[in-house]
C-alpha cells in the first residue's frame, strides 16, 4: 500500500510577511494604504511586528526636520529588529534618500512618494510571495484601509503646481497630477459602500483640482462630468456621507462651492491654510491665490452659508517678518474670526528657498509672537465655540469606552481639531451617527447629551 501526503492549499501554505511602518500626514497614510492592498492582493500577509515579519516598509514622512528624525529613527529600528528594510515615502528622494543609504547601507530598496510599484517589485525581490487564488484572499473591494471604518482619506491628487519657498513638497511629489473624476468618485462609492461615512477629501491644493488635465471630460454614471473642483462636491455631494474638503486655496471658483454647503449638499467646512495675512510676507512666501480680498470673500460666504466652520494653518517668525508684519496678522485674525486655527514657528527645512532669504528671526522673537498668536486666536475660538452651545447637532461617534463616548460635529476633522465629549453616555458605538444638544465648550473641544427621540 502506498499513501500520499496531499500538497497544501495555497491557504494552508504559511504566507509571506509584510511588516508596515506608515509615518506622516493623511496623503502618506493614503499612500500606505495602496501599497498594503497591492500587497494584499498579491498574496503577502500583513503583520504588525518586526519579530514575525519577513520583510518591513517604512514609509516615510520628510516635510520637518522633527518628522525626518523620526523617519530615520523608524528606519534604524527596523534594521535592528528585523534587518530586512524597504524605504519608501517622501524621504526616499534626492539629498534625504542619500542620507539614508549612508546612515542605513544594508536597506534594500529606496523610492520616492506615491512610487508603488518599486516599492511592491522590492518586496516581491526580498520575498517571492507564494503562489496564491485571488478567490479565497480576498481583499475588500474598497483596499487595505488604515483609518476606522466610519471615515476615510479620498486623495483627488498628487504633486503641486505651486512653489512656496518654505515647502519641498513639490521637490519630492513632483508637479500635480490629477486623477480623473470617474476613478474618485467610483472609490467614494466603494468606500460607502463599505461603511464609511464622512470621507476626507485631501491633496496638496484641492482648488486646483484638474487643472493640470484641462478640466478633462471622465464618465460618472455614464455621464461625462469635468474633472474640476466643483464637478467633484456635487457627485460627491450625491452620496449620502459626510464630505469634508481639505487644503483648499481661497481662488475666487471656491465661491461656487459654499451653496453646496448652505444646501446640505457637502460639509460646511472648509480647511484653508492660509501661513500668513502680511501681504510682504505672503510674497515672500510665494503663496498661492488672491490674498488681498481674503477677508471680503470670507464675510461672503458667511453670508450665504452661516454656519460656514474655517480651519486654517499659519506660520510665525518667517524670515524678515516685522513686528509690523505680526502685527497685522494678529488684527487679520481678530477680524476673520477663524474657527480652527493651528501656529507654528517656521524652522528652515533642507532645500527650501525660504533658507537663503535674509532677515530670520531670533528663536526668542518667533517664541513670543507664537505666545501672542495662541493667546488672540484661543480667545477667538473659545468665544465661537461657546455660540454652539444650545445647537442641536450631528455627531459622528469615533471612541466608546467606560467613561463615555467621544465623537465629532461637522466642524471637527478627525485628528486635527477638536471633539464632543458625552460624558458617561455609552450605549452607542464608533461609527453611529447622534443628534446631540450641545451643553458646554472650552478653546478646542464641546460637551454634549443626546437628543432623544422624545425630544425631537
Ligand atoms: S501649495 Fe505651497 S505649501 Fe502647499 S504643497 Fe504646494 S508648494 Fe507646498
Amino acid at each position: 500500500m502506498s499513501s500520499s501526503v496531499e500538497k497544501p492549499t495555497n491557504n494552508e501554505q504559511e504566507k509571506q510577511k509584510v511588516g508596515f511602518v506608515s509615518l506622516g500626514c493623511p496623503k502618506a497614510l493614503v499612500d500606505s494604504e495602496r501599497i498594503l492592498t497591492q500587497l494584499r492582493l498579491d498574496g503577502y500577509d500583513i503583520v504588525p511586528d518586526y519579530d514575525g515579519a519577513d520583510v518591513v516598509v517604512v514609509n516615510t514622512c520628510g516635510f520637518i526636520d522633527s518628522a525626518k528624525q523620526e523617519s530615520m529613527d523608524a528606519i534604524h529600528e527596523a534594521m535592528q529588529e528585523n534587518g530586512k528594510v524597504i524605504v519608501t515615502g517622501c524621504m526616499g528622494k534626492g539629498v534625504d534618500a542619500d542620507a539614508i543609504k549612508a546612515a542605513e547601507p544594508g536597506v534594500l530598496s529606496v523610492s520616492g512618494p506615491a512610487d508603488y510599484s518599486q516599492v511592491v517589485n522590492a518586496v516581491h525581490e526580498v520575498v517571492p510571495v507564494a503562489e496564491h487564488d485571488p478567490f479565497t484572499d480576498l481583499v475588500p473591494p474598497q483596499g487595505i484601509k488604515l483609518t476606522p471604518r466610519h471615515y476615510a482619506y479620498l486623495k483627488i491628487s498628487e504633486g503641486c503646481n505651486h512653489r512656496c519657498t518654505f515647502c519641498i513638497i513639490p521637490a519630492m511629489r513632483g508637479d500635480l497630477v490629477s486623477r480623473p473624476i470617474g476613478d474618485v468618485v467610483e472609490e467614494a462609492k466603494k468606500l460607502v459602500e463599505s461603511g464609511v461615512q464622512e470621507l476626507l477629501v485631501i491633496s496638496q491644493d484641492t482648488s486646483a483640482y484638474g487643472v493640470d488635465t484641462k478640466y478633462k471630460l471622465d464618465f460618472v454614471d455614464g455621464q461625462a462630468i469635468e474633472t474640476r473642483m466643483l464637478d467633484l462636491c456635487q457627485e460627491l455631494g450625491k452620496l449620502g456621507v459626510w464630505v469634508r474638503l481639505h487644503y483648499v486655496y481661497p481662488y475666487p471658483h471656491v465661491d461656487k462651492v459654499i451653496p453646496l454647503m448652505a444646501e446640505g449638499k457637502i460639509l460646511p467646512y472648509l480647511d484653508i491654510p492660509f501661513q500668513h495675512a502680511s501681504p510682504r510676507l505672503l510674497k515672500l512666501m510665494k503663496r498661492p491665490g488672491n490674498q488681498e480680498k481674503t477677508l471680503d470673500r470670507i464675510k461672503a460666504w458667511r453670508q450665504i452659508c452661516p454656519e460656514l466652520v474655517i480651519r486654517s494653518t499659519f506660520i510665525v517668525g518667517f524670515p524678515g517678518e516685522t513686528e509690523e508684519d505680526f502685527q497685522m496678522l494678529l488684527d487679520w485674525l481678530e477680524e476673520a474670526q477663524l474657527d480652527r486655527v493651528g501656529c507654528f514657528k517656521y524652522s528652515p527645512v533642507d532645500g527650501a528657498t525660504a533658507n537663503d532669504l535674509p532677515d530670520h528671526v531670533p528663536e526668542e522673537i518667533k517664541e513670543e509672537r507664537w505666545q501672542r498668536f495662541m493667546e488672540t486666536q484661543q480667545a477667538i475660538s473659545a468665544q465661537r465655540l461657546q455660540q454652539k452651545v444650545g445647537q442641536q447637532l450631528e455627531v459622528l461617534i469615533d471612541a466608546v469606552d467606560e467613561d463615555g463616548a467621544i465623537g465629532r460635529c461637522y466642524a471637527d476633522a478627525p485628528e486635527i481639531d477638536g471633539k464632543v465629549y458625552l460624558d458617561g453616555f455609552t450605549d452607542t458605538f464608533a461609527g453611529d451617527a447622534l443628534l446631540v444638544t450641545i451643553t458646554g465648550a472650552d478653546e478646542y473641544d464641546l460637551w454634549a447629551e443626546p437628543v432623544y427621540e422624545d425630544e425631537i
